[in-house]
């Protein structure tokens, strides 16, 4: 029998290592899995008035970022993965696995159980970002749903829902998922022109709902990617 493994292709936009800058894991070193595509946008702008989300700020179309391109099989990505991270003696002696944040685009139109398994075989921790519009494969450690105004929730439980905060199209008001089984609800201010007054109304919110907490985009200001 032929591995799947052998007969999938992933179209990878970029892989590198940073900090984690959202979230719970804010600060985090991890290596960024970028998969290129998405489910709600095209990635192109012409597209965008169109979308089913509109407020993206990332590039996900194409191959051709650092680390990126079509990667033949599972373990060649692993691989690519693993080349990433530093100095893997060092790794060892701490406690804080290898990590890696599956994200995009949209990470489950591509990531798969054969993917999942060797990167732990490289011996990653595997956390995804998603949209929570696709079922996800079993063995993810770590998962983040960003719902989208105007598209259909199927991932209603997770380690961490992390809500762009407003969403005036739509309905993706806070109170529509609180009742949701995730350990952690992050606000997060979107990043428009009204990113001042957007943090203001997370804050304001996360205040009067102790339930929620505040992610801000810090990658950003600290200028890395
Ligand atoms: S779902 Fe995520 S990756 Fe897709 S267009 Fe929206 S913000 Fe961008």
């Amino acid at each position: 029998m032929i591995h799947w493994s052998v007969l999938m292709t992933y179209a990878v936009k970029e892989i590198y290592y940073t900090l984690q800058g959202e979230g719970a894991h804010t600060g985090r070193p991890a290596v960024f899995l970028r998969f290129a595509g998405c489910n709600l946008w095209s990635g192109r702008e012409q597209h965008r008035i169109d979308a089913i989300c509109r407020f993206c700020d990332t590039q996900f179309v194409g191959t051709d970022g650092p680390g990126g391109g079509k990667f033949a099989t599972a373990e060649v990505l692993a691989a690519a993965v693993a080349a990433a991270w530093p100095d893997s003696s060092e790794v060892c002696a701490t406690t804080s696995k290898p990590y890696v944040v599956c994200t995009g685009g949209e990470p489950l139109l591509q990531l798969d159980t054969a993917a999942i398994d060797t990167l732990h075989g490289a011996g990653f921790e595997v956390a995804v970002e998603t949209n929570g519009t696709i079922e996800s494969p079993p063995g993810i450690d770590w998962t983040c749903v960003s719902p989208k105004a105007n598209a259909a929730l199927k991932l209603r439980n997770g380690d961490e829902l992390k809500l762009v905060y407003p969403q005036t199209e739509g309905a993706a008001q806070p109170e529509k998922f609180h009742n949701l089984s995730f350990d952690h609800f992050y606000l997060q201010p979107l990043d428009d022109i009204h990113l001042e007054e957007n943090t203001r109304s997370a804050i304001v919110y996360c205040l009067e709902h102790p339930q929620w907490k505040l992610s801000l985009q810090t990658h950003k200001m600290i200028g890395i990617d």
